[in-house]
């Protein structure tokens, strides 16, 4: 609580990508349906082929069932504007609510009671406006006049801008369902995540604003930036991946150009290879910090060239192929730390000579795990005195086990510092949703805040 007291005294930035999420509690009932309507052969057959992104309904009941029979989290692209109208005929939504690493952090923060949460994304329709808490720390950039002017985003939406809808589909531990003579038990609780990918939604800062972007990272301490996953390779006007990763590099130069605040990347899954690849190698040794998941830093080796070590990762699952993948990721990116979140533990990979000791590395991950373990409990943060909710949560079952075989892995990691803690885990959690992202806030803003008090910030 001391840490997060500390935390709360700092301004942030957070940028690209909100959108609304729009929510359905599943039902073994709807998938059994799904089937039905497709047929169980039609359905193994796609799932063996592993569609990348939904073009077709087909790709997404056999992407779905992939995701329910592992348990695992996922995010597949939704890339056909016309699907619309089929999801809405085949689903009710239960929730709608804000969506996106940005627009969840910054509504996290903001109700955290931090000093100043600037958040910012190329498009504000009023309905997503509305979705921001109405925190008076809470300001959205704009240029007036020629000026920077920072207001509320529920005064600064324009009429004409679209709206992102991503589908999010909960699922249950233990929920039950039949593919065919196949009966299925989702092993645990988690979603899968249909995100729209459409031209007129950008991952970048308007021309306007740009030349302001220092400005801005003046009126802050740190920037958490994400939502590289929704550029595309080409567009149609011409532009490419290319093209918005140069400006995404020249942004982060940008914010950095008069004062020296520190840079989080929150790195979400990217189905595409190639796309993966030029963020990694174009975004990662211009920012500080990077943050992902576990799905993720096996994907990451892969692209680095590191595929055994990636196959290890995605069989076994074991703590010490994650550290040294995690040493290779700082090394190669040269990244001042890494902050990979799992579903039984998190761990920070820095070098040697990081500012922090590992007991305060240690504490800024509490700070992580018992926000995350709060709003698993409560569904969201609405204030400060929510986070004591989280210290009530239990560390998972597992932890003695975790602790033990990082004892082991430490032996080998003399130019490294490696810190790992077992994660509170919420029986039945409210939402899995954000959880991540709460957990990459958390640490970041935590790191930041004891950088400080070492007056290395
Ligand atoms: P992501 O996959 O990026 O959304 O991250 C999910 C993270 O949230 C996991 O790695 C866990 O550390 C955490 N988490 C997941 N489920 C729970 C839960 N029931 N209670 C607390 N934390 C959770």
């Amino acid at each position: 609580m001391e840490l997060l007291k500390k935390a709360r005294e700092l301004g942030i930035y957070t940028a690209y990508n909100i959108n609304v999420d729009a929510i359905v509690y599943l039902k073994g009932e709807h998938v059994e349906s799904l089937i039905k309507e497709f047929g169980e052969s039609a359905v193994r057959k796609r799932m063996d082929e592993y569609p990348r992104e939904v073009n077709e309904p087909l790709d997404f009941v056999a992407r779905l069932i992939l995701a329910l029979k592992t348990g695992k989290p996922m995010a597949v692209p939704l890339v056909n504007e016309e699907l619309h109208t089929w999801f809405d005929s085949r689903f009710k939504y239960d929730v709608e609510r804000m969506g996106g690493q940005a627009g969840i952090i910054s509504n996290l923060l903001a109700n955290l009671d931090f000093r100043r949460v600037i958040v910012y994304s190329p498009i504000m329709a009023e309905k997503q406006a509305r979705m921001f808490v109405n925190r008076p720390n809470l300001l959205y950039p704009v240029v007036e006049d020629g000026r920077l002017v920072f207001k509320h985003p529920g005064e600064a939406y324009r009429e004409n801008d679209p709206i992102k809808i991503n589908r999010i589909f909960e699922f249950r531990k233990g929920m039950k369902f039949k593919l065919g003579s196949e009966l299925v038990e989702v092993p645990f609780s988690g979603r899968f995540i249909l995100s729209s990918r459409f031209e007129s939604i950008k991952i970048e800062t308007e021309d306007e604003l740009r030349p302001f972007l220092p400005e801005i990272g003046e009126a802050v301490d740190g920037a958490i930036l994400s939502g590289y996953q929704g550029i595309k390779l080409r567009y149609s006007d011409g532009k490419d991946v290319n093209y918005y990763l140069k400006r995404a590099k020249e942004d982060i130069m940008l914010l950095k150009r008069n004062k020296n605040i520190k840079v989080h990347l929150e790195f979400a899954s990217i189905q595409n290879r190639e796309l993966r690849k030029k963020v990694i190698y174009n975004l990662f040794p211009l920012v500080d910090s990077v943050g992902m998941d576990e799905s993720e830093i096996a994907h990451v080796l892969n692209t680095l060239g590191y595929s055994q070590l990636a196959d290890r990762i995605f069989t076994y699952n074991r703590i010490e192929d994650t550290v040294l993948g995690g040493k290779i990721l700082i090394d190669e990116m040269n990244l001042e730390i890494l902050q990979i979140h799992t579903i039984y533990y998190i761990m920070y990979v820095t070098h040697r000579d990081n500012p922090l000791s590992e007991e305060e590395l240690r504490s800024s991950l509490e700070v992580a795990t018992t926000l995350a373990a709060a709003r698993a409990k409560l569904g969201s943060i609405k204030k400060p005195e929510d986070f004591r909710e989280g210290l009530t949560v239990p560390y998972n079952e597992r932890g003695e086990f975790v602790k033990l075989r990082f004892e082991e892995a430490k032996r080998r990691t003399r130019e490294y510092k490696v810190v790992i803690i077992p994660t509170r885990l919420v029986k039945n959690p409210v939402s899995t949703v954000g959880l991540g992202d709460t957990i990459s806030a958390g640490a970041f803003t935590s790191y930041l805040a004891l950088l400080r008090e070492k007056g290395a910030l």
